[in-house]
């Protein structure tokens, strides 16, 4: 067997595993096997990269791209290790905006070596969509990674015309690339790759924090077709796979997150969702009504009488690291009998399977995390709804109030319960900004104070009880 024949089935194994570890992916089960089969097969292509002739000779500057990746060792694993699960989607974003460029510079890489080599041959199209599109997703992500990381503000940033002048940026891009495709001119390539900078940064402004994780998605669907252009611009048939996986991938991951908030794609990108905060978050309302507050002890004396409890993790569990004492505070209430389920919505928390990778790394098991529609019929005969620093995905008002930013987004009923226990420190609203009807429900019981205390008190209450 020849060693191109070698490598190039050492590269069908490496896109095998892409496939095998995204089926593991879809699962929190087997999610963190999926992963580790996505590494492998990334080590093995990478090794076998190095043992690949290039037009007849062996890798060149080998020193240099070890020394590359020595460097990206040392920055990535620290990073990856050590960032904080509410931290989490602007670590994505930063990772996700250096694929981008990098498969940007693939692609200039190329137009240049071939304008020096072969000045003759006219460029071909993928070249300089991989520009435009990977430049696109590495500024955009900049700026994703800029708000989330509180760089700048979270809130739309909009101006008259905005969508107008967007489309004209996409346009001239467009005209740039059949004009470069006709004349193979170089200073074109520089505007191109301007523009796209340019394009990139005025897309992400629009759009409010609260939607960047789904655009972070959209943008990690963007650097994967960057990379699937640069495989064709070098001949790499594992590049056009990955490349594929992760755009098709994240397209769909795009569309499910858009879905699970109940809105279209084009809401959630051009409708600069979160320009109006309309909660006052002092609990006060118009119509006169208050809130009913409790202490721990309360909430932990209610439980211990329940026989059916169903638990509503949100991004408070995250931001107060509450995993672990919420589990425990489950196996206490089990040890006395009471049948305790974790009730788990799509887009709770900040990214797509937060709470599922939280509960995870804290060992609640599978069993026990129920998905929205069948966390939904238990919450009907259970009779105690505890809700852990979550707030936009059990507010009524996504079903009742055709006004609401939020209406149509799928909830946890939470108010189907036939007590409500609400942890939260204040009367803040969450990520939405909008006012929760839920609690000012005469059956909601709000518990002021971060989670993990409050958690940990209320334990102390069920087993001394
Ligand atoms: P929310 O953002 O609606 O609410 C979080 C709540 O946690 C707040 O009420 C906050 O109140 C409370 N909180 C914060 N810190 C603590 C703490 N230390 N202790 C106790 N409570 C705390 O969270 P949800 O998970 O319900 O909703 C997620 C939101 O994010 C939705 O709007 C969703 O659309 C959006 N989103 C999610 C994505 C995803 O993929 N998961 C993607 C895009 C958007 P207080 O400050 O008073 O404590």
């Amino acid at each position: 067997m020849s060693r191109e024949t070698l490598i190039d089935l050492l590269y069908l194994f490496s896109a095998t595993t892409f496939i095998l570890a995204l089926k593991g992916l879809g699962s929190p089960k087997h999610a963190r096997k999926g992963n580790g089969i996505a590494a492998f097969g990334m080590l093995v292509a990478t090794v076998a990269t190095f043992f690949k002739y290039v037009d007849g000779h062996a890798l060149h500057h080998v020193w240099l791209i070890l020394l590359a990746m020595f460097i990206g060792v040392i920055i990535a694993v620290p990073t990856a290790r050590f960032v904080k699960m509410t931290a989490m989607p602007q670590l994505v974003a930063i990772f996700n905006g250096v694929g981008g460029g990098a498969a940007s510079l693939v692609s200039i890489t190329e137009f240049v070596h071939i304008k020096a080599t072969h000045p003759a041959t006219y460029v071909t199209l993928e070249v300089l969509l991989g520009v435009l599109i990977g430049t696109v997703s590495f500024a955009g992500s900049a700026i994703a990674f800029a708000k989330l990381q509180e760089l700048m503000t979270g809130r739309p940033v909009t101006y008259p015309g905005q969508q107008f002048f967007n489309a004209v940026l996409g346009l001239i891009a467009l005209a740039l690339i059949i004009t470069i495709l006709v004349t193979n001119s170089t200073a074109l390539l520089w505007i191109l790759l301007a523009l796209a900078f340019v394009l990139g940064i005025a897309f992400v402004l629009p759009i409010g924090g609260a939607d960047v994780p789904v655009l972070i998605s959209l943008l990690n669907a963007f650097t994967g077709l960057a990379v699937a252009a640069s495989g064709f611009t070098l001949g790499s048939n594992l590049l056009i796979v990955a490349g594929t996986l992760v755009g098709a991938s994240g397209i769909l991951l795009t569309r499910m997150m858009s879905k699970a908030m109940g809105r279209s794609l084009s809401n959630v990108l051009f409708s600069a969702f979160g320009s109006n905060i309309t909660a006052t978050g002092d609990g006060n309302r118009e119509d006169g009504r208050t809130v009913r507050s409790g202490s721990p002890e309360d909430a932990g004396v209610l439980m211990s009488y329940a026989s059916r409890v169903v638990i509503i993790p949100g991004y408070g569990l995250a931001v107060a690291q509450a995993q672990h004492v919420v589990r425990e505070l489950a196996e206490a209430l089990e040890a006395k009998g009471i049948e305790v389920f974790f009730a788990i919505h799509p887009v709770a928390g900040r990214m797509p399977g937060h709470m599922n990778v939280l509960l995870a790394e804290a060992n609640v098991p599978y069993e026990q995390l129920l998905e929205l529609d069948e966390a939904n019929s238990e919450l009907q005969t259970a009779d105690v709804a505890l809700v852990v620093g979550a707030n936009d995905t059990v507010n009524p008002a996504a079903k009742d109030d055709k006004d609401s930013p939020i209406y149509g987004m799928p909830i946890i009923r939470a108010d189907l319960a036939e007590n409500v226990l609400f942890l939260k420190r204040s009367m803040r609203p969450g990520f939405a900004g909008i006012e929760n009807e839920l609690l000012y429900n005469p059956k909601t019981m709000l518990i002021f104070g971060d989670a993990k205390d409050t958690l940990t008190k209320i334990l102390a209450t069920v087993k001394g009880a």
